[in-house]
């Protein structure tokens, strides 16, 4: 047996059993955005760490350093914002050839600077070696959050609708553009820069984390149809979910020309849209969505809800159930 047969998340599931008996009380650990650590009764400490490597999440060719520098940082502090912390500092470890410029490596940090000034969060510490070929880059943040606000995937309520905070498909339509080598017309620029330039969620994670109908929260990185079902099958239970209900930009749409089978592909299968997936108590979700608006300039786009048990994922379109749907971002998949 291969890597490849079992993929990301079984390799995870497997080696994170020898740890499962070592994790103390209130602790959570591997399985969720961020481990949480408790510390004082009312802040606990929330970490999590993110890994990208040249050619596999980036290539060097296509993003400025600016734009990788502040997209390290950003894809970190999307998990803080997932289960509503406040970020608070950030480790960095990164391997790099001798022959880069000095000016590349300048303009990185530029860019991991000015997202870390956004939002207050220091780099407190990390690592730098030599790589013989591909720079790899580990960052680690650490957030703070008060322990009844933190929000995590296993809380799923039947009933409660499941909605995102902004567009999706975006991103993975601008990696497809660089993955095809497919011209780079005005329009396919824009995408390629909302693949480069994702932003982290962090004052509406903070936000909808001190809302009590907010159930279970995570964010969208590696396609909603793969993310959600972390939520089902932690919180054991199914959900039933709108292909036409996904918010897709007018600039998706205008690029794939109304394609719509291609557009709800890219937005269901397609990843690093770094936009937070919750479930809200059904009763109090068009007020949210209101105050939601108010506050941040687009309402939740609600795309389906939770009913019954099983971990079931059934996607719709236009009320006839399909068969399957397969999409969603996993290392090693064959
Ligand atoms: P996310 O997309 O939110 O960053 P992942 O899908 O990458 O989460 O990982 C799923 C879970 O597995 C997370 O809780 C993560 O911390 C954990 N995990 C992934 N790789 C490792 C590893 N090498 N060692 C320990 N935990 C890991
Ligand atoms: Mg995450």
């Amino acid at each position: 047996m291969q890597l490849k047969d079992i993929g990301e998340f079984g390799l995870i599931s497997r080696f994170s059993k020898k740890f499962l008996d070592l994790i103390p009380n209130g602790f959570v650990g591997i399985g969720d955005d961020c481990a949480v650590i408790p510390s004082q009764k009312d802040k606990n400490f929330l970490v999590s760490t993110d890994m990208l490597v040249e050619n596999v999440h980036f290539i060097k060719s296509e993003i400025s350093a600016f734009e990788l520098g502040h997209k390290s940082l950003a894809v970190n502090l999307s998990d803080l914002a997932a289960s509503g912390a406040e970020p608070c500092g950030s480790f960095l470890s990164i391997s790099l050839p001798q022959n880069v410029d000095i000016q590349w490596v300048d303009d990185f940090f530029d860019g991991y600077a000015s997202l870390s000034k956004k939002y207050n969060c220091p780099l407190l510490g990390g690592d730098t070696t030599k790589t013989l070929n591909a720079i790899a880059i580990n960052v680690t943040v650490v957030g703070r959050a008060s322990v009844e606000k933190i929000k995590l995937r296993n809380k799923a309520k039947d009933g409660d609708i499941v909605c995102v905070t902004g567009y999706l498909g975006d991103s993975a339509g601008g990696l497809e553009i660089l993955l095809d080598g497919l011209e780079k017309t005005p329009l396919a620029k824009e995408l390629i820069k909302r693949h480069h330039n994702p932003q982290p969620r962090v004052e509406q994670g903070i936000f909808l984390a001190s809302r009590r109908e907010v159930n279970a929260m995570m964010d969208i990185s590696d396609g909603i149809n793969s993310d959600l079902k972390h939520i089902l099958s932690l919180s054991g239970k199914s959900a039933d979910l709108h292909l036409e209900k996904l918010p897709v930009s007018e600039l998706l749409k205008e690029y794939y020309k109304g394609d719509l089978q291609k557009i709800y592909n890219l937005a269901c299968g397609g990843g690093e849209d770094y936009e937070l997936l919750l479930t809200v108590d059904f009763r109090y979700f068009t007020d949210l969505s209101v105050q939601f608006e108010k506050k941040f300039g687009n309402p939740l786009y609600a795309i389906g809800k939770i009913n019954g048990d099983g971990g079931q994922l059934r996607w719709f379109e236009n009320g006839f159930c399909l068969n399957s749907i397969s999409g969603g971002y996993n290392h090693f998949s064959a």
